[in-house]
Parts: structure tokens; sequence; C-alpha cells
């Protein structure tokens, strides 16, 4: 959440950084603000409420000169979002600017300290306590800035991504992390810092990833220096990162997140490229293969995750339980990391998060590894934080996924999950070859199914209109596309603010039930599996009581299709990878009633993509 970032070189900042906020606009967009030192060596700070757009508009007309600067996209935590806490933010003295993103969890033990000090605020931000504990520390104790940021930040509970520039010195950008990603772009004779390597790609390949505890220190034409808290040189290991421009535009669609569900056939291409070989069909996750003696041995294997990660490792527990007959539980990491869970040495923990930088899933990473277990991370941003902190994992390879709502995430998710169960249970002997193969088979014929599902576009779309105006969906489905149901509400709830809930479809009948009527249409998954005649009887349940039904059927259904009122057609492939088509259709539904609703599909209000805050 939260998006910073800050150049220094030769270039004017401004364009550059405005270009890093537009791109980094996933992780939140309330508020949004530049802080630059201009050549006649005043800080100008510049920020308002709203998108970066509207801070465009804001900028028309300032002086906003300045080869040096840092800017930021916010998503409150503390205080509401307004020009007065969007950030930057400065120093009491005006001196200091500083952008944050995460939460200073201390900081009214911080700020009374402070005020007590004599020190007076303007925002009701976290944030701002920082920079006037900053600049407090370097007046009171008349040490360099660097120094009062290795006081301040000792001080700090919580978690960080800050970049600080002052007045006095247009020429040092001082940036540090705890818990929340940030990234150096190295260029020639210049500098990029961003929370995310994606934003700045067109102007370097070439970056640095900033650690837990280090503070970057990056000076126009020096080399960068990275040290620790206790001022400790670090060694900088500099990593090539190859992303193309085209993956971050919208290529002609009018949403992000529309290009990212029709991408779907070629993201699975990526996904499972040299993973199954064509000829022989073996599946090899080479993180698995690596730790073999580890998956070999484990008595369980606990996923963790959150949001959409979390409704593709119910999809992973079916998987995994029924191909490789090891016990699993799902956890939500927010829960996990609070209840002092049992751990053992033999356990796997799987950490599954798009961005590899959620908060709470890396907590619960940290505590899984302190417990003794071997943690495995699933993850799309390659060197990631949990990427970096787990003991082995996989790349989704699925591209940038910029619409908040994840789409093609999830259904990489679920690809790489298959992927492992089949090495897994390959190499613990509890497949036999015929189901090996068939599901092998499947995953490579995807990406064509997927193309075949994606036909169902223009049907879905004329769906969605006659369902704008419902106030409240529920989603059934039962096995592993109960958690398709779920998945399927969270993305109409997300993104066209209906009130939609996920069910068991055998639940129903245990209360939500009492909910049905016409005016609340029931969106079924209803695909030829073990379950099938099952939910086939609950929709009847439905029906009788004039409940309205959309079922997402096979082509050659005859059952379901006369009691549905609607039906999407979608292929049927080997019953454990169904949700991977079922939840297309899903995507698409929400996609067009949140468009006829006028939602604004790829930033909704209050969300943000990547979840670096608790
Ligand atoms: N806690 C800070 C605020 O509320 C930063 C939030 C963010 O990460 O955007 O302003």
């Amino acid at each position: 959440m939260c998006g910073i970032v800050g150049y220094i070189g030769p270039r004017e900042a401004t364009p550059v950084l405005l270009k890093g906020l537009h791109r980094l606009e996933y992780r939140g967009y309330d508020s949004a603000g530049v802080a630059l030192v201009a050549p006649t060596g005043e800080l100008n700070v510049y920020k308002c409420k709203g998108k970066v757009s509207d801070l465009e508009r804001f900028l028309d007309g300032k002086d906003t000169a300045g080869t040096i600067g840092i800017a930021h996209t916010r998503w409150a935590t503390h205080g509401v979002p307004n020009d007065v806490n969007a950030h930057p933010h400065c120093s009491e003295s005006n001196r200091i600017a500083l952008i944050h993103n995460g939460i200073i969890e201390n900081f009214r033990l911080l700020k009374d300290a402070l005020v007590e000090n004599g020190y007076t605020f303007r925002s009701s931000t976290d944030s701002e306590v920082l920079v006037n504990l900053i600049e407090y520390i370097r007046t009171s104790n008349d040490c360099s800035l660097l120094e009062a940021v290795q006081q301040a930040l000792k001080q700090v509970v919580g978690a960080y991504a800050i970049a600080i520039i002052e007045k006095d010195n247009p020429d040092r950008i001082i940036a540090a992390r705890q818990s929340s990603p940030m990234v150096v772009g190295i260029g020639k004779g210049e500098y990029f810092l961003s929370s995310d390597a994606a934003s700045i790609v067109e102007y370097t390949k070439e970056f640095v990833y900033v650690n837990d505890g280090e503070i970057a220190v990056i000076e126009r034409d020096k080399p960068l220096k990275v040290v620790t808290l206790d001022n400790h040189k670090s060694r900088i290991d500099i990593k090539k990162l190859e992303l193309s421009i085209s993956q971050l535009e919208k290529g002609g669609y009018p949403h992000f997140m529309l290009k990212e569900i029709y991408e779907q056939p070629d993201t699975i291409v990526d996904c499972i490229r040299g993973r199954i070989n064509e000829e022989t069909l073996e599946v090899k996750l080479s993180g698995v293969i690596d730790n073999r003696e580890k998956f070999l041995k484990a008595r369980r294997i606990i996923f963790v995750a959150c949001g959409t990660s979390w409704h593709a490792a119910l999809i992973g527990e079916h998987l995994i339980e029924s191909i490789c007959r090891i016990p699993v539980e799902v956890e939500y990491a927010s829960e996990f990391r609070y209840r002092n869970p049992i751990i053992y040495p033999d356990d796997i923990v799987i950490a599954v998060s798009q961005s590899g930088e959620t908060a709470d899933t890396l907590a619960a990473v940290e505590l899984a590894r302190k417990a003794g277990a071997f943690v495995f991370g699933i993850s799309n941003v390659v060197g990631s934080s949990i990427a970096r902190a787990t003991d082995s994992g996989t790349y989704i390879h699925v591209g940038p996924e910029i619409g908040v709502a994840s789409t093609k995430a999830f259904t990489g998710q679920v690809t790489v999950m298959a992927m492992l169960a089949l090495t897994v249970a390959r190499e613990r002997g509890t497949i036999s070859k015929e189901y090996h193969d068939e599901v092998a088979r499947a995953l490579i014929q995807l990406p064509d199914t997927l193309r075949e599902v994606l036909k169902v576009g223009p049907q879905v779309e004329s769906l969605a209109k006659i369902f704008t105006y419902a106030h409240h969906f529920i989603y059934l489905g039962r096995g592993e596309n109960y958690p398709t149901a779920l998945e399927g509400a969270l993305k109409l709830k997300e993104i066209s603010y209906i009130h939609a809930e996920g069910y068991p479809a055998a639940e129903m009948k245990h209360g939500p039930i009492a909910l049905i009527d016409d005016e609340m249409p029931t969106v079924v998954i209803a695909t030829p599996d073990h379950t099938y005649e099952k939910t086939a009887s609950n929709i009847e349940e439905i029906k009788a009581r004039g409940g309205r039904i959309v079922a997402v059927i096979a082509a050659d259904d005859e059952l379901v299709r006369r009691s549905a009122d609607y039906t999407i057609e979608v292929p049927v492939i080997t019953e454990c990878l169904m949700p991977i088509v079922a939840s297309l259709p899903l995507q698409l539904l929400a996609y067009y009633i949140a468009v006829y609703k006028g939602r604004n599909v790829d930033q909704p209000r209050n969300l943000a993509k990547s979840v670096t805050v608790e």
C-alpha cells in the first residue's frame, strides 16, 4: 500500500516522479504529493487529496524545477485522506521532507514526547511524527541527518519505507526500510527509488533491493551506500530485472482488469513454461525438486495467505490432499501470526502472495521460520520480500498485475499449486501414472481452454446488464469450486460494491437460504464433478423459494440448464483444474457489473494492491 518514488540525477525530477506515481497508483490513490529541492535552494512541497492526475493539475503553473525529488501516492492509515494528511510531510522548520509507506505503531508515544518538547503538528498522520523526530534528534544531538535517521528509526516500532530530502542538501536522498518494499534503481549518473521496480523499469534494469533494517544513502555522482541502523556497511548486490513497458500499459483495453482477464491464456503459458515436458509429461518445479527430502518427509502443509491468495490456497488444499495425500491447512496469515500456532519442524509452510509484500503473510513466514518449519513462497513479483524471506519457492510468472482486483495472479497461483501437487505426488508415489498424465495434459492444454472460455465475454456482458441493480448476490459451489464461489463473490464486492457472499452450496440450508427471494441472484458453479447431482438439488431448493439462478455449466449439460434462469457454458477439463476455468466468467461478470455501475474498476474505493500494512 502506498507508493513511494524518488529521483536524483541530471534530469528534471518532476516528470520522472509523476510517471512513477502513475505506475504505483495501484498501491494507493487517495492523495498524492511531491517534494523537490529547487535550483533556487527552496524546498517545494505540493500535495493534494485525490489521484495522481489531480496532483498533476494542481502542479500546473507551480515551480516544479529541480533534479532531486521524492513523491508519494497514499493509502491512508492514520488520518482521513485530505490535503494536509497527504505526503510528503515536512519537519516543523520546513527543512526536511519525508514520504512514508507503512505504519509507525508507537507514533502516539513519540508524538506526546515531541509535543512536550514544543513541537506542533499539522496532520493526523503517524508519518509526520517521524519527520519531526528526525529533526528533533538532529538539532538536539547536533548530528548528521543520517545519524538522526538511524537514531530515530531505532525508536520506531512498526513498518516503513521512507525517503527523505532536505532543503540544505540538493544532492542526497536518504531512504530506509522495515517490512515495506523499497528498491533503488541504478542509472547512468542517476538514481531512482521506488516501492516497486516495475514502476521505474523504463529508466533502468539494474536494481538494489534495500533489506529490512537498512538505510540507502543515495548521493549525486557518488556510489550508492547502504548501511544498517548501527552504521555497518551492507554489501551492494545489483539485480537485473527484465520487464517490458508494454506489460505495464493497458494495451488498448479500457481497464487493466479486463486486459489482465484476457491475458490469462498467455500468462498460463508463461506460468507453465519450462515446467512441464510436453513429451514425457513430466512436471518439474525446481523449488520442489531441490528440496525433495523436505516434501517427501512433510507431515503437514500449512498455507498462509490473505484475500484472493487465500482462496487459491483453498483450491491448493484440495489438489494436495487428493493427489499427494498430505494433510493441508489453510490459514489467514493475519490470524495465524497472532494465534501462537502449533508448527512442527516437519511441517511445510507455503506462503502465497501476488506482490510478495503482503505484511501479514510476511510476518507469518517469519514466525514459521523461527518455529523451524521449511517455508516455501508462491509469489509473482521477482525479488519481493516473501521471495527473499522463504527457504525456497516458485514464481507464478504472470507479469505485473495492476488492476487492484486480482485475476491472472489467482489463476497463476492455482496453476502453480497444481504443478506443485503433481511434482510432489510423483516423488511420493501417491498418484497413478494415468491420472498424473491426465492432469499434466490438461495443464498443457489450459491456455487453449481458457481462450475458449473467454468467448463467453459478450454473453456475460449482457447478463451483467440484467443484474446491475441487484443489491446482494450469493455465489455457490462445492468441493474445489467452493473456493471459486468465494473468489467470484470477492471480485464482485471489490469492484462493484455489491454485497456478495460465497458459500458451499450445501450450507445454504443452514441459514443463508432465508435470504433467497427474486431480488437476490444466486450464481452457482455447476460443472460436472463428483458433487454435480447434489449441486443440482441445491439449485432446485433455491428455485423452490423464488430465487433466480445464474449457472456456470458444461456445454452438454441438460439437468441444470432446465432449472437455471441464465447459463454460462464453459469447456470441461479434468475436475481438479475446473476452478481455473470456472473463475474466468465470474471475473468477467464482476467486471461488467462494475462497469455498468460506473465504478472505478482498476482503483476501487478504500482498496489498494499490495497490502503492506497489517
Ligand atoms: N501511515 C501513513 C499515513 O497514513 C502512510 C500510509 C501509506 O502507506 O500510504 O499517511
